[in-house]
């Protein structure tokens, strides 16, 4: 037992406060429903925040051409695993992209440190859970987190 644990409720407002002026300065729509808003999943707020931040930031950089991004979040959840599905609607991951995106220091951006995705890899990891990169069949990229589900001690 042990280890922090966070409230999907916790995580979704503290996501929306971090990302609210930028989001908000886009004129971005992020679609995260608020359905499994009472499951826990294990990680503190801080961690689990700077991966969905990482994640956000990422989809608006690549719809940086669209006057009203969309970024939508899936929830789904099992006994043990949390899902959540981050999808943006820009032009999805080069072969090369698919290949190094986890990897330290690969960027596409001229002022891009490569940094957010190698970190949130990490940090996913740590906490027991998987971070992984695809394509939507209908275009975009699909970043799926799934995080272990904590089940609140008495
Ligand atoms: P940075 O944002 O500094 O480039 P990241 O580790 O966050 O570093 O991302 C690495 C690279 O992965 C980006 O430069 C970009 O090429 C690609 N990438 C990440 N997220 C997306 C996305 N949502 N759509 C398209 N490409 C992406
Ligand atoms: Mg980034």
């Amino acid at each position: 037992a042990g280890g922090a644990q966070t409230r999907l409720a916790q995580l979704r407002q503290g996501v929306m406060v971090l990302m609210g002026g930028e989001l908000e300065k886009r004129h971005a729509r992020l679609h995260w429903p608020n359905t499994y808003d009472s499951l826990m999943v294990a990680g503190d707020l801080g961690r689990l925040e700077q991966v969905l931040v990482n994640l956000i930031g990422n989809a608006l950089q690549a719809m940086a051409d669209e006057p009203a991004p969309r970024i939508d979040i899936d929830v789904q959840a099992s006994e043990r695993q949390v899902t959540l599905r981050v999808r943006d609607d820009g032009p999805g991951l080069s072969e090369q992209a698919l290949a190094h995106i986890f990897e330290p220091f690969f960027t596409t951006k001229s002022t891009g440190l490569g940094l957010g995705l190698s970190i949130s890899h990490r940090i996913v990891q740590s906490l027991g859970g998987e971070l992984t990169a695809a394509n939507h069949p209908q275009g975009g990229a699909i970043f799926t987190l799934v995080l272990a589900r904590a089940h609140k001690e008495p």
